[in-house]
Formats: C-alpha cells, sequence, structure tokens
C-alpha cells in the first residue's frame, strides 16, 4: 500500500447509494468515509438555528466565517460539529434538505467546505462522497466514481427510508449552480446502479480500485 494518503472520490445524483456505497468501500479498505452532504446539511442546519436566512449568500458566508469549527473522527467517519455536538438526526429533515442546496450554491461557502475537506486528509486515506469530490475538492486523484440510477428508483429508495421529497429539484438546482455544479468529474468511472445490489456496486467499485492501484 502507498505511503501518500489516498482519496477516493465518489459523486453523484441524491440517493444514488453515494452512502452506501462509500460506506461499504471504506470498511474493506480500512480508510476513514467522509459524507460531505452531511457537513452541508449540518451548515445549513446551523444556519436555520441561528435563524440566518439560507437565501441571504453573504449571511450564509458570514456565519461561516464567524464558526469556530470542529472536525472529529470517530469510528473511522467524520463529523463536522456545532459547538461540540453531532446534529445527526437533525441533518435529515425536509426542512433541513430543503435548505441545503441554498446554503452549497453560495462561492464562499464552497471555498471554506474544501478548505475544511481537504483538512480530512489529516485523518488518513479516505473515501469522501458528494456532489464535487473529483471535479473540484480533489481533482488530482486517480480513483474517481460517478454512480446514478433512474430517478423512479432513487425515489422509492428515498421513501423506503420514510423521506418524501423531490430530488429532480434538487440534482436540478445542484447541477445548474455556477459553483462547483454537479457533474460527471473527468476521467470518472460511471455506475448505473438501478438495478444493482448495493454489495455488487461496491464490489465494482473495489475491484476498479484494485486494478488502478495495481496499475499505479
Ligand atoms: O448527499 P446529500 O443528499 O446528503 O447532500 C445534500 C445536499 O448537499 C446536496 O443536495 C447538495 O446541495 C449539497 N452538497 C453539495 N456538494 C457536496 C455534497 C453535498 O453541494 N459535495
Amino acid at each position: 500500500m502507498n505511503k501518500e494518503p489516498i482519496v477516493i472520490a465518489i459523486d453523484g445524483t441524491s440517493a444514488s447509494g453515494k452512502s452506501t456505497n462509500a460506506r461499504l468501500v471504506a470498511r474493506a479498505l480500512g480508510f476513514v468515509y467522509v459524507d460531505t452532504g452531511a457537513m452541508y446539511r449540518t451548515l445549513a442546519w446551523h444556519c436555520l438555528e441561528a435563524g440566518v436566512n439560507v437565501d441571504d449568500p453573504r449571511a450564509v458566508a458570514a456565519l461561516c466565517r464567524r464558526w469556530q469549527t470542529t472536525l472529529a473522527c470517530v469510528d473511522r467517519q467524520v463529523r463536522l460539529l456545532v459547538d461540540g455536538y453531532y446534529p445527526e438526526k437533525e441533518i435529515r429533515t425536509a426542512r433541513t434538505s430543503e435548505a441545503v442546496p441554498r446554503v452549497a450554491s453560495v462561492p464562499k461557502v464552497r471555498e471554506w467546505m474544501k478548505k475544511l475537506q481537504r483538512s480530512c486528509l489529516q485523518f488518513g486515506s479516505l473515501v469522501m462522497e458528494g456532489r464535487d469530490i473529483g471535479s473540484n475538492i480533489f481533482p488530482e486523484t486517480g480513483f474517481k466514481f460517478y454512480l446514478d440510477a433512474a430517478l423512479a428508483e432513487r425515489s422509492k429508495r428515498r421513501a423506503s427510508e420514510g423521506v418524501e421529497e423531490n430530488l429532480a429539484a434538487r440534482d436540478q438546482r445542484d447541477s445548474q449552480r455556477a459553483a462547483a455544479p454537479l457533474m460527471i468529474p473527468l476521467g470518472a468511472l460511471v455506475i448505473n446502479n438501478s438495478a444493482l445490489t448495493a454489495e455488487q456496486t461496491s464490489g465494482a467499485i473495489l475491484a476498479e480500485i484494485r486494478r488502478r492501484l495495481a496499475e499505479a
């Protein structure tokens, strides 16, 4: 295994299985798992709690500047804390989901997140999932994956978790923003997993990582 930390970038649409597969891949490799969606969700929740208007980019950017952030690595997973607190459940509500793409489209927020997300290397080799990991956060990595699945399948997956939400609207916002939009990164292996199990998807990712490692 290389001495330098390795970054596995997993991007894709909402509910395309990024979290499930990134966790499986991280566990198989013994790498640290980073859910960057949870970081944006935490910022959105923090704004809502602090009464900051999520549609006011200056106010959102100002909150980031004031925020004394702490990153913690617990059970090989990175957590972004708000005054020492990890809002695990609160960031998954429909209210937070609706607010996230609004704060995530602010260019200053993305600059701020980039520093924070790159600093996760302090914890070692990473499996990082999100929307712009291969295109913007770690464009230099040779391990890029892009997951997608049919909209009906993705909506079914969310509904089975008890979450009803307009995924198409969120994807559209994420793809159309000017700053670091959702896109297929150059060199990424694209996997449409509509008809695949998580074991099959993560198996395909692991096989490709091993192939690229052997080549390197
Ligand atoms: O992955 P998850 O659905 O938790 O992401 C929530 C939202 O966070 C996305 O819809 C997107 O607006 C934002 N996000 C982003 N860039 C990332 C990860 C998430 O803009 N790298």
